[in-house]
């Protein structure tokens, strides 16, 4: 069976293909969308992390007629009430602009004391198939066959310099819990046993290897 990753996001891309892979799942082929022919893709208009997920996971669903994964994550700052949040691929204003966006973060907390620089990252991983896509009762509370949501959250600190060439995003001001490095400096198999991304990805292989009947 054909599952597609749906994400624009190159470097998300990589990761969420390499923790499905790793995952070992039997008689799934995981596809991108440069694999399927292109579809109108509407802008991130959702409240939560979960209410964009699936959004992005039921267009793609309902544009190719495949069980489509789609993620929505981002940083939540203590110091600035949970943002930048479901803001932070567009904080600076430019969309995507990970430089800006992520010195724009460093000046913003510049005067923020060592013990309030608690931060998280956060995903939300969404799993929706066609016949789910299709249903009219999508955006409605409680069970639906066919869509599924989970969640990830790695804790860390905010440094106050960026540190590391791996990842991507705010990885290189982000150190996890436990570690002196920032997340730019840990190996993908590092990042990926403890990050947002990876508990949540973790979370769905189930859901994965069910749909492929095995
Ligand atoms: P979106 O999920 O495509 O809307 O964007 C997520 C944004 O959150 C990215 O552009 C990054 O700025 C940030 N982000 C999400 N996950 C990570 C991560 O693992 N490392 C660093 N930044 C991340």
């Amino acid at each position: 069976m054909r599952i597609l990753l749906a994400t624009r996001n190159a470097k998300k891309l990589v990761e969420l293909r390499r923790i499905t892979e790793a995952a070992g799942l039997s008689g799934v082929e995981i596809v991108g969308l440069a694999d399927v022919p292109g579809f109108p893709e509407a802008p991130e208009v959702g409240a939560t992390f979960a209410a964009n997920a699936l959004a992005k996971a039921r267009d793609a669903a309902a544009a190719t007629g495949l069980p489509a994964v789609a993620d929505d994550s981002g940083i939540t700052v203590d110091a600035l009430n949970g943002m930048p949040g479901i803001f932070s691929a567009r904080w600076s204003g430019r969309h995507g602009d990970d430089e800006a966006n992520l010195q724009l973060l460093l000046g913003q907390t510049a005067d923020v004391p060592d013990e309030r620089r608690g931060a998280a990252f956060v995903c939300a991983a969404a799993l929706v198939t066609p016949d789910a896509a299709a249903a009219p009762g999508f955006d409605a509370e409680g069970e639906l066959p066919g869509r599924t949501v989970v969640h990830g959250t790695w804790r860390g600190t905010l440094l106050r310099a960026p540190r590391g060439g791996n990842g991507f995003g705010y990885d290189p001001i982000f150190a996890p819990e436990g570690d002196t490095r920032s997340s730019a400096e840990l190996s993908a198999a590092e990042k990926d046993a403890a990050s947002h991304r990876g508990i949540a990805l973790r979370a769905l292989v189930g859901h994965l290897q069910a749909l492929a009947g095995a």
